[in-house]
């Protein structure tokens, strides 16, 4: 795993949660190369097989079957924010300058971790502020989520993180995320396996 920031998660979370998941990493066979970039970007496209060696900045020589590019995602704010910035939102999910106009999810400039959870949270307020609005009730603020994170590394590994609850092992991690939430989302969509 190779990333240009020194630490995992770019330094983010308790020492403990970083230090966690680099074991289970280590355990797993995977090598962290952090803190220098690649020099080029790979030959091949993202995801694509194809054995190709490219050399980081430092000067260390990788060789691989295929890259995946977990990095470059952008909000694609439209007319609503200037390219490559998030459109800017009141506390209460409104579109600043408008009314009648709410934006919820990553496109979002909510100061919190750009994650299903909080998008998720930001509908039901957005909901509920619709109806306000159309009762002429007061609006609800959505109060920004503290980072947190639950990081599967396989069915039965991986660590979490939030606040509330400190840093949990794999076991922990695998009761509460173990089948990547797939149940959950099935009863939501109402989907049939
Ligand atoms: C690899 C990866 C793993 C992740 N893992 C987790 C996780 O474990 N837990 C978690 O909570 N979050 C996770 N996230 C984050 C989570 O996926 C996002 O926070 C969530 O999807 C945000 O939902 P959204 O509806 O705001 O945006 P999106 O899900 O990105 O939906 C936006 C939609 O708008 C469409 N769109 C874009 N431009 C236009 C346009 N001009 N016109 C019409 N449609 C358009 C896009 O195609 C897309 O379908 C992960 C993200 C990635 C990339």
């Amino acid at each position: 795993m190779l990333d240009p920031v020194p630490d995992l998660f770019g330094g983010r979370f308790p020492d403990a949660f970083r230090a966690e998941v680099r074991t289970q990493l280590t355990d797993l066979g995977v090598e962290l190369l952090l803190g220098s970039g690649l020099r080029q970007p790979p030959p091949t496209p993202p995801g694509v097989a194809g054995r190709f060696s490219v050399q980081t900045a430092a000067g260390t020589t990788v060789t691989a079957d295929v890259w995946f590019a977990c990095y470059g995602g952008a909000a694609q704010g439209g007319t609503l924010a200037a390219p490559g910035e998030r459109v800017a939102v009141t506390p209460e999910l409104r579109v600043r300058g408008h009314d009648t106009l709410f934006a919820i999810g990553d496109v979002t400039d909510v100061p919190e971790m750009k994650m299903a959870a909080t998008a998720n949270a930001h509908a039901g307020v957005v909901a509920a502020n619709v109806t306000a609005l159309v009762e002429g009730r007061a609006l609800t603020a959505h109060e920004p989520h503290p980072a947190g994170i639950v990081l599967p590394l396989g069915p039965k590994g991986g660590a979490s993180y939030a606040p509330d609850l400190g840093v949990l092992g794999a076991e922990a991690t695998t009761d509460i995320k173990g089948d990547l939430f797939v149940e959950m989302y099935r009863d939501l969509l109402g989907v049939t396996p």
